[in-house]
């Protein structure tokens, strides 16, 4: 074997080292079902191991120091990742950089078990071994084209594996231990929207009515029809569906398919003629601030820099279930809201809460209690293709009934107060229509959202109008862009 080959080889054997012991955690624990699921899982990882192939033909060739001190960075941060990902069962995202910020000492000691150090020590050494014994078997010769000319197909094969929108940027970024840049990214992102102040809106004076408690809740791809109050063949809803002063609105729509770009049009004046004022203004949040109300934000899902604006407008905000992404297969519940809801609604006289909840996120599965599966059988794979159709919208449905013992144990709290609650999900959710699943991809599924109102007794008594109102709406169509504009009608009188 000549020297160009050996180089190749030590590579290869780098690259798979890299991909197996950072990458590789995050597929522990993955839900595949059969031959089908296992083939796309093998896929990804050797796609991913591929990429790092290239990087480490670049690596090798910039000699041994530079390859030895890199891999010992990544193996050091994935090793480290990764044992929090299999053990802890946390993955890294956007808010670790505010919790690392903020951990005292103590806890820092008290996360550093034995255990970690062991496990990071071990990958930091397969990585190191892996590089050195390899550079025993040959020398590059840096004076042939050849050379070259790998170095630079290895580079551009990097470039393209990390092109934004293309195939793998997703899977590589989104996984260890590429996802610390990229959620750094996302963080310092975050940050400077929050920063960039955006102008108030000048023309509000007062609350309309003294005294009520607006909860504002936003599902997670709940669609319309899946909904037992929306007549879907299943009662889906059994507990919202016997809640006298609700109503849903059957025909909402949402004309964005996906959670970043469907809720800052439900939050701002934002619509299809406007849509930039979803970045440039501000939310119905500072409506209520403006007229001395409080506010705040529970959230269940990591915040993103294309709403991160409006969650910091809210005096109070808090994140449940830090340490969770798309990627991690473990619980990941709405309950989790109920016990902080329940003290700030307690806390609150009037004013607004907003509620983002992981709802019927896909991968269906992590998102209801298993003492919840009221629909069977359900999917054990994580791969659509391999996934029973049937099997996918019983599964789908679980997570509806959940989302309404969710809500409706919102609702308990708000029962004997003025008060009253909105919820709108920000898109809906293809299942199976002309062959599609999940969202984002443009469907009807995809577009009817579910939405519905519920007041209790002491609001309808107090605005029979704004009752009224809602009623008429009931079989409207209606978008989401038109929320702000009910919210600020409702609750807000305008100069
Ligand atoms: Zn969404």
């Amino acid at each position: 074997m000549n020297d160009t080959l050996k180089w190749l080889v030590h590579a290869i054997v780098c690259g798979v080292v890299v991909a197996l012991m950072c990458a590789g955690a995050d597929f522990v624990g993955m839900p595949v079902g059969g031959v089908k699921g296992l083939a796309v899982v093998v896929l990804q990882l050797v796609s991913i191991a591929l990429f790092w192939c290239c990087v480490m033909v670049a690596l090798l060739a910039a000699g041994k120091w530079v390859a030895g001190i890199v891999v010992g960075i990544l193996m050091t941060v994935g090793g480290a990742l990764g044992y929090f990902r299999c053990v802890w069962h946390y993955s890294f995202n956007a808010s670790m950089f505010d919790i690392l910020g903020a951990v005292s000492k103590g806890t820092t000691m008290a996360m550093t078990t034995w255990q970690l150090v062991v496990w990071t020590i071990f990958a930091v050494a397969v990585g190191e071994l892996a590089v050195w014994v390899g550079y025993r078997f040959y020398s590059l010769n840096y004076k042939t084209w050849k050379t070259w000319s790998i170095v630079a197909v290895a580079v551009v094969a990097v470039v393209l594996f990390l092109r934004p929108g293309g195939r793998m940027y997703g899977p590589l970024t989104h996984r260890i231990p590429l996802n610390v840049v990229y959620e750094y990214k996302e963080y310092r992102a975050g940050k400077y929207e929050v920063a960039n102040v955006r102008e108030r809106l000048d023309n509000v004076v007062a609350p309309t009515e003294d005294s009520v408690l607006v909860v504002f809740v936003i599902g997670e791809a709940t669609r319309a029809d899946n909904l037992g109050l929306n007549g879907y063949w299943r009662e889906t809803t059994p507990l919202l569906s016997r809640r006298e002063g609700l109503v849903s609105f059957e025909n909402m729509w949402t004309d964005i398919c996906y959670t970043n770009g469907s809720i800052p049009r439900i939050m701002t004046r934002a619509d299809g003629n406007n849509p930039d004022r979803a970045y440039s203004e501000r939310s119905f949040i500072d409506l209520f601030s403006q007229c001395g109300m409080q506010t705040a934000v529970i959230t269940n899902q990591n915040i993103e820099r294309q709403y991160s604006y409006f969650w910091n407008e809210a005096d109070t905000l808090i994140v449940v279930n830090k340490g969770r992404d798309v990627y991690n297969y473990c619980k990941w519940l709405d309950e989790d809201v109920i016990e902080p809801y329940r003290s700030v609604v307690a806390g609150m006289d009037e004013g607004l809460v907003v509620v983002h909840c992981i709802g019927s996120h896909w991968w269906y599965k992590a998102h209801y209690p298993d003492n919840m599966e009221h629909y069977k059988p359900v999917i054990h794979s994580r791969i659509v293709a391999e996934c029973d159709s049937m099997a996918m919208v019983n599964t789908y449905d679980n997570t509806i009934r959940y989302m309404d013992w969710v809500v409706n144990n919102m609702i308990v709290s708000l029962e004997n107060r003025k008060a009253i609650l909105i919820y709108v999900s920000d898109h809906g959710e293809a299942l199976g229509e002309e062959g599609k699943w999940l969202h984002a991809s443009d469907c009807i599924g995809g577009h009817r959202t579910a939405s519905f109102v519920w007041l209790s007794e002491k609001y309808r008594e107090a605005r029979p109008e704004v009752w009224l109102k809602f009623t008429e709406k009931r079989d409207e169509k209606i978008k989401t862009d038109e929320i702000y504009g009910w919210i600020k009608d409702m609750f807000i009188s305008s100069k």
